[in-house]
């Protein structure tokens, strides 16, 4: 797909994902509460893969909701 990093932020920004930080991993969730697909969060692989598992972790911890209210 010809992805290099560039459009992916925390590759750009080198920021660390934590699953505590639920102003950032609202971001990447739709109004369902769903995970965003790669096509809209225009994450690398590897981060979307981090971001999907984090936000799980987040869900697991309460920060996040598992659907939408
Ligand atoms: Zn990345």
């Amino acid at each position: 797909m010809g992805n290099n990093g560039m459009n992916c932020e925390f590759c750009r920004s080198q920021k660390n994902i934590n699953w505590k930080d639920e102003v950032t991993l609202r971001n990447f969730l739709s109004e369902q509460a769903k995970i965003l697909p790669r096509k809209k969060t225009r994450l690398c692989a590897k981060h979307q893969r981090h971001i999907a598992k984090t936000i799980k972790r987040s869900r697991i911890m309460g920060v996040l909701p598992f659907v939408a209210r």
